[in-house]
């Protein structure tokens, strides 16, 4: 068996040497236990967070301990009523090769629904991120302008696709001429910009509002989310999902303050959890599985090979390698 560990904190960026990998033998399950084999690990932003010890909504991983996240495996030994081997599941397991779990901390996934690696994006986490916070927070309506930074990510892609179903005009904003081209073309996007090669934010997102914005869905923070505020309409509602360009800075950012732009507009932030909306998952992946099945939400995964990557798959987030869900592939199924 192998894990890896975080073994020091991460100041700034974090890197390579923050996490290391241990040989271990693999565990023996106890009644009411399953062994799970990964399949695939998900590597996700708000990992990050939990590599520092400040206080959060989940408290911050222990130094030289396994890191936790979602994982989807197959049952190999059981010793539990309900899972049988050959059974695939996904839970919040330890990055590790084999898993020992009690049963009810995973769940069993469906195989012939989707493939098994949706239960980590589309048909998981960042699915019902995308799902609650548009249609909770957000409330878009026809014909209403929604943007979303982070667009081409595992969870804004679902944002803009969601709102499109709902009739509205969506503006991505996204960090490469790739990722601007398949939120168009491939997802139906009316707008996308790129946010690295476009000197004035501001202006660019102007002119792909012509009728101002109604909703702005905010996966990263920063200069970018100052552009869109100081665009929006009155009444517009902006669930507040993510921070990541502030997730990395040593320093307390400063700039201008969303608060006026609230205030004159009678706007709505909402920052949010998924974990808040836990008691209507199932009603959101019933509606994100239909959409799924017929077409009318697309997703892309980022796929790296190999255990030892996790790390490299996870530093990835932060330069923006991915397009659509950043996974890793451990072993085959
Ligand atoms: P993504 O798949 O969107 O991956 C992260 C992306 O962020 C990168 O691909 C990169 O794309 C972009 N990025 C990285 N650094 C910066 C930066 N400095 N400025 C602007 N963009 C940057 O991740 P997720 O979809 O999983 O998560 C998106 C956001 O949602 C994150 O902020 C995450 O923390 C948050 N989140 C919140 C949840 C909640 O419950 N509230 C649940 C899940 C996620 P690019 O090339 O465009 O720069």
């Amino acid at each position: 068996n192998q894990e890896i560990l975080l073994v020091s904190r991460p100041k700034g960026l974090p890197h390579e040497d923050n996490f290391s990998i241990l040989d271990t033998s693999i565990p023996t399950i106890k009644e009411g236990e399953v062994l799970v084999r990964s399949l695939y690990v998900s590597v996700d932003p708000y990992m990050r967070g939990r590599m520092s010890d400040k206080k959060s909504y989940v408290p911050p991983y222990a130094l030289h301990e396994v890191i936790i996240g979602g994982v989807v495996g197959e049952v190999i030994e059981t010793k539990a009523d309900h899972l049988n081997v050959g059974d695939v599941v996904v839970g919040y397991l330890g990055w590790r090769k084999y898993n020992a779990v009690e049963a009810n901390q995973v769940t069993k996934i469906d195989p012939t629904l989707a493939p098994i690696s949706t239960a980590l994006g589309v048909l998981g986490m960042p699915g019902l991120t995308a799902y609650f916070g548009l249609l909770d927070i957000g409330q878009p309506k026809q014909g209403e302008t929604v943007v979303i930074s982070g667009a081409a990510g595992a969870v804004g892609m679902i944002v803009g696709q969601i709102a499109k179903i709902k009739g509205c005009r969506v503006v991505g904003i996204a960090g490469s001429d790739t990722k601007v081209d398949y939120l168009i073309k491939e997802l139906g996007f009316d707008v996308a910009i790129n946010y690295k090669t476009t000197e004035n934010m501001k202006k660019a997102l102007a002119e792909a509002c012509p009728n101002g914005i109604d909703v702005y869905f905010d996966n990263v923070g920063g200069d970018i989310s100052d552009a869109v505020l100081s665009l929006i309409n009155k009444g517009a509602r902006i669930p507040l999902c993510g921070q990541i360009s502030l997730y990395n800075l040593e320093k307390a950012d400063i700039g201008p303050r969303a608060q006026t732009a609230l205030l004159i507009n009678s706007a709505l932030m909402k920052g949010f959890i998924v974990g808040d909306y836990s008691q209507r998952f199932n009603e959101g992946l019933l509606q994100l599985s239909q959409w799924v099945k017929e077409g009318k939400i697309k997703y892309a995964e980022n796929i790296v090979e190999g255990f030892e990557n996790i790390p490299k798959a996870f530093l990835g987030l932060f330069k923006g390698e991915n397009l659509g869900k950043q996974l890793v592939k451990v072993a085959e199924w």
